[in-house]
């Protein structure tokens, strides 16, 4: 006699066992022989391994029922127990295997039966994110970078599994019979619902501790700062995500530790702008040198690097330094360098640069000394114009 999570009684188990119909869940009928079930056995606990649904939850449990179901339909004692009284008597009376045991039973030694990736007993620890600032040539080299995290890690005293070395251990836990979930019956308009739940009392782990581990009193891992390595892949930009494979917290019992998730953000720099694969750079020339043409020292990834300001530059002009870009992440080539030429009008004249200016206005024609209306001057820019591409047009003779 026990009590049910809803306070209902009942005869012969503490909490039933969370079990689905053994002959829907293999989808077989009620008086399949031992061969039919077997053959379904077979298609479902391959479909269904955790091997070939990698990280699937729903695959894992839907592998577990299989093999559940198989467990009770394949032993005739068992199979007729739940014929005659339902899942819980059947499902609780000697089923206490591995289930890749029973996998194994039935493929043999040839297929995997145990799955390889972990520990699947225990609790899983939780996944962390973190922020990593990275400089323009960190990305472009592809830099490993140790960064400061604080996670949860396992407890050195009891070496994260909760209970005090040396103590008196575990006990199979009373509420869920050691099972980890249990299963509630309520009634409501439609009759009896029944639903399974994760078993409170131990919270899955289907043990208890008795004597908790007096450091950690019991939690199995505690917060702790520490460092971890991030290898940049080459060319990593802003807005990134990186995957730390088991650098996120600790799990609990033999559990898996979780995930480090690291989000990239480019640090400012002081001269060079990335866009993409490229990076941006502005040259403040003045209008002379754009006229006359020069050369000029740029900052570059690859340190100061001169480049040519051919003569007759018009502002907002952009010279590209092929190459000189960030490396394209995950595929072949570089980006360029895009040098953005603004041309600059002097603010403060001299007399002598005024009277030179005046000299050289003069000479192209640009007036000055008298006072244009609007009208004049887009007549006088449009009529010059005009007549500049008729000059150009004209073919010398
Ligand atoms: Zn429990
Ligand atoms: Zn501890």
């Amino acid at each position: 006699m026990c009590a049910l999570a809803n306070g209902a009684r009942t005869e012969g188990c503490v909490y039933w066992r969370a079990m689905a119909d053994p002959y829907e869940t293999l989808d077989v009928p009620r008086d399949a022989d031992a061969k039919t079930i077997k053959a379904s056995y077979r298609k479902l606990a391959l479909r269904y391994h955790p091997d070939r649904n990698p990280g699937d939850a729903a695959s894992e449990e839907r592998f577990k029922q299989i093999n559940e179901a198989y467990a009770v339909l394949s032993d005739e004692e068992r199979r007729e127990r739940y014929d005659r009284y339902g899942d819980a008597a059947a499902a609780t009376a000697g089923f206490s295997g591995d289930i890749f045991d029973i996998f194994t039973s039935v493929f043999g030694g040839g297929v995997a039966g145990r799955r390889g990736a972990g520990p699947t007993r225990g609790v899983p620890g939780e996944d962390l994110e973190a922020e990593l600032e990275v400089t323009l040539a960190q990305a472009r080299a592809g830099e490993t970078l140790t960064m400061d995290v604080e996670r949860m890690t396992a407890c050195d005293h009891c070496k994260g599994n909760r209970a005090e070395p040396g103590g008196k251990g575990r006990a199979r836990c009373e509420t869920c019979s050691g099972i980890g979930q249990v299963r509630a019956q309520a009634q409501s308009f439609f009759g009896t619902v029944v639903t399974t739940q994760t078993c409170p009392s131990c919270r899955g782990l289907g043990e208890r501790i008795i004597e908790p581990c007096t450091v950690c009193r019991g939690a199995g891992r505690r917060p702790e700062a520490g460092t971890v390595e991030v290898q940049l892949p080459r060319g990593i930009d802003g807005g990134y995500r990186l995957r730390i494979p088991q650098a996120g917290n600790a799990g609990i019992d033999g559990g898996p530790p979780g995930d480090l998730y690291v989000y990239i953000q480019m640090a400012s720099d002081p001269d060079l702008e990335r866009d993409g694969d490229d990076v941006r750079c502005e040259l403040r020339i003045g209008f002379a040198q754009a006229a006359l043409g020069c050369h000029f020292e740029v900052p570059t990834l690859d340190g100061p690097e001169v480049v040519e300001v051919r003569p007759g530059t018009q502002s907002g002009s952009e010279i590209r330094l092929s190459g000189k870009g960030m490396p394209r992440l995950r595929q072949v080539g570089t980006g360029d360098q895009i040098v953005a030429v603004v041309v600059e009008t002097p603010k403060r004249l001299s007399g002598k640069a005024r009277q030179l200016l005046s000299a050289y206005a003069e000479e192209v024609d640009e007036s000055i000394e008298e006072r244009e209306t609007l009208v004049d001057r887009v007549r006088g820019l449009f009529g010059r114009r005009k007549g500049h591409d008729e000059r150009e047009d004209t073919p010398v003779a």
